[in-house]
């Protein structure tokens, strides 16, 4: 199987409880510290065995191999992708069955980091998640006073819309955010504004 490590936590000596995404399912699984190991890291995309135990309800994981990616040593590229993937998993922790569109997503992503800006193809392909998960809302309301948003507009975590006067957040043109929602682009967008998206983003999927 493949997957992307979510999670690592250290139990013990040097074993681990890692939590990987795969194409079905969200797993939670236990690696034994051992002498023949690769070394894991939270955002690897990783091909994977998992091995049941009718001692212990939760599968050992065997026959890691690290599948790398082109800019893995772009520390700036792989410190905000470990960011962004730190963030499915309280996202995602409850989820057992998956759809097989995160992963792809992932990959998707992956290949675009390499020849993108790192934020900004995060941001164009997170926002499918919220469409995806039917929380992209395209009329145009605010979540606060509930009136409709003409001109100017703001989003909030999960990027939900407001009006810049009611949540006190930046404003940008309607016709920009909607683009950044319907076409999933952030060409328009200056820097400095993806980097306001990018903080709200960090606030949770
Ligand atoms: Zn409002």
């Amino acid at each position: 199987m493949q997957g992307y490590i979510l999670n690592i936590n250290k139990v013990r000596d040097e074993d681990l409880i890692v939590t990987i995404l795969a194409q079905d399912a969200i797993y939670t699984t236990y690696r034994f510290y051992g002498a023949r190991h690769s070394n894991i890291n939270i955002g690897y995309k990783i091909d994977f065995e998992l091995e049941t135990n009718l001692k212990s309800n939760i599968p050992r994981l065997k026959d890691v191999l690290h599948l790398g990616f082109p800019w893995l040593l772009n520390h700036e590229k792989m410190y905000h992708w470990q960011r962004f993937i730190k963030l499915f998993y309280p996202h995602l922790k409850e989820v057992e069955v998956l759809d097989k569109f995160y992963l792809k997503l992932l990959n998707d992503i992956v290949k675009k980091i390499e020849k993108q800006n790192v934020k900004r193809a995060i941001l164009e392909n997170y926002i499918k998640i919220c469409e995806y998960e039917g929380r992209l809302h395209t009329h145009y309301e605010c979540l606060l006073c509930d009136m409709p948003i003409e001109d100017e507009i703001s989003v909030v975590r999960s990027f939900i819309t407001t009006h810049p006067k009611c949540s006190y957040s930046r404003s940008y043109k309607i016709e920009k955010i909607n683009e950044f929602f319907e076409h999933k682009s952030l060409i328009n967008f200056t820097n400095s504004e993806v980097e306001t998206l990018w903080s709200v983003l960090l606030e949770g999927l």
